[in-house]
């Protein structure tokens, strides 16, 4: 059941997450009858991106990177592959009193179809997604920064900074928060941003600190912020650290590291950002966050910007997915909303781009839209409970978090639960369904 009509040169802009998730999921939908399929990634950085520190995957996250054939590939890189995490401890900072446990297994401490949690190198999980694409025939095509699109006829061509052009059938913008795809060409109306908190993240091996990291993942939380600590290999060898804490806007071009600048510029943003968290977490309760707080290694400073919900996700050849189109402060399973975008618009893709290409970004959209919106004011409203407080009011915090904790369990049960390749497609009028078999599932 050969279909001419389907989108055979697909542009993918970003290697990141949900670049390249797009890129497996599209082929393993598209692959079979579309033969000549040919899936390109372009990518600004010269190399994977490594930007980002460890990523925890929520259960959600990791049932659908099994779905394409990435947690086999990430389980074969031995204690890279990263560390299960039954739950997210979340403990006072100063007085180390529990506060309260995101969990990642179910009441009974079972795990949600053999996923927990796992707390792995970003670069680790991006390398074993590119291997997969690579295997699937995707190009990958490094230092190839896109700084603009058009469409022309039935084509969309994209516009490179080194002055080259090139087009496909269908582009997707997977380009991040800051997407240029987005800014210059499908909504140059929604900017990102900065939503007021940043990370300040390092890795620390277990060998240099006296005491071990009491739980796994642990959230140590103060009027100042809130401090991660977790292991993030198999062995647990590795801890990584991240202070979530106020910046202001204006501040951050002071602290930002940048290629080419000169030692003392390095070593004087290296040297304020430790005396800053110093400042803010030196009274951590806990014995090993507090040596990591206290100790010799370099913090990098990751701002968070956010995009604000609305706005337009497409146009006639050209599609925002993941980040790109709906950016939030991160909050336990982030990652796997540009997933669920793949996983989703790939089967939207097989199943309706043979009639248009306009009817598979309306359906997407209708699919998609009220999710992440409502995602965006969930962390939204976390990420605000984050920022600085008197005592009096972190002592309230502290109080009602509990029962917040408690209260949302079952709404994180369902996310852990939810599975993109299960979700109905609306049938179209007159449609003939395309092979199915080779789908991610069967409605
Ligand atoms: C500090 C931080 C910590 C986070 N921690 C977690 C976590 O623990 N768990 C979780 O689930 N989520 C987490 N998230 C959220 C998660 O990282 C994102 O939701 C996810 O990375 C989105 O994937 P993406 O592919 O849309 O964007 P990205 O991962 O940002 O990828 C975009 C890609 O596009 C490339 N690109 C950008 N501009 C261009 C251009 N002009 N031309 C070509 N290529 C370009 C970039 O180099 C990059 O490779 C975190 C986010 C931040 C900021």
């Amino acid at each position: 059941m050969h279909s001419v009509k389907h989108p055979r040169d697909i542009a993918i802009v970003g290697a990141g997450l949900a670049g390249v998730a797009c890129a497996i999921a599209i082929t393993r939908e598209l692959g079979t009858f579309v033969p000549d399929l040919n899936i390109r990634v372009f990518e600004r950085s010269d190399f994977p991106c490594t930007s980002g520190g460890a990523v925890n995957l929520a259960p959600v996250a990791q049932r659908h990177l099994a779905r394409l054939g990435v947690m086999e590939e990430l389980d074969r890189m031995g204690t890279y592959a990263g560390a299960d995490i039954d739950s997210v401890k979340l403990f006072s900072m100063t007085s180390a009193r529990l506060i309260g446990s995101i969990d990642f297994t179910d009441r009974a401490g079972k795990s949600y179809d053999g996923y927990k949690g796992r707390r792995v190198m970003r670069v680790v999980l991006l390398t074993a997604m590119i291997s997969v694409a690579e295997r699937a025939n995707v190009k990958f095509f490094y230092g190839k920064k896109v700084v603009g699109g058009e469409e022309i006829d039935e084509k969309a061509v994209l516009h490179f900074e080194d002055g080259s052009t090139s087009s496909a059938d269908l582009v997707l913008g997977c380009d991040g928060v800051h997407s240029p795809t987005r800014t210059n060409w499908v909504d140059p109306d929604r900017p990102s941003e900065y939503c007021g908190m940043s990370f300040l993240q390092t890795t620390v091996d277990t060998q240099d600190t006296s005491s071990p990291l009491p739980f796994d993942s642990a959230v140590h939380i103060s009027r100042y912020g809130s401090l991660l600590t977790t292991y993030c290999d198999r062995d647990r060898e590795h801890i990584f650290a991240a202070a979530i804490m106020e910046f202001k806007e204006e501040e951050l071009e002071y602290y930002r590291l940048r290629p080419g600048q000169d030692w003392s510029t390095r070593n004087r943003i290296r040297s304020s950002l430790r005396q800053r968290l110093d400042n803010r977490f030196r009274k951590c309760a806990e014995p090993c966050a507090n040596e990591i707080v206290h100790g010799d290694k370099e913090w990098i400073l990751y701002p968070v910007h956010q995009v604000r919900p609305g706005g337009r996700w497409c146009m006639n050849r050209v599609a925002l997915i993941g980040d790109a189109a709906h950016a939030m402060p991160p909050l336990y399973s982030s990652a796997s909303y540009a997933l669920d975008d793949a996983i989703l618009f790939s089967r939207v893709l097989s199943r309706h781009g043979s009639d248009s290409i306009k009817l598979v970004f309306d359906i997407y959209d209708q699919l998609r839209r009220n999710a992440v919106d409502c995602a965006f004011v969930e962390s939204s409203t976390i990420w605000n409970k984050m920022k600085f407080r008197s005592s009096l009011q972190e002592r309230v915090k502290e109080w009602k978090m509990p029962s917040y904790i408690r209260h949302n369990q079952r709404k994180r049960e369902e996310r852990w639960i939810s599975d993109a390749t299960k979700v109905p497609i609306p049938t179209p009028e007159l449609n003939e369904p395309l092979n199915p078999w080779q789908s991610f599932h069967q409605e």
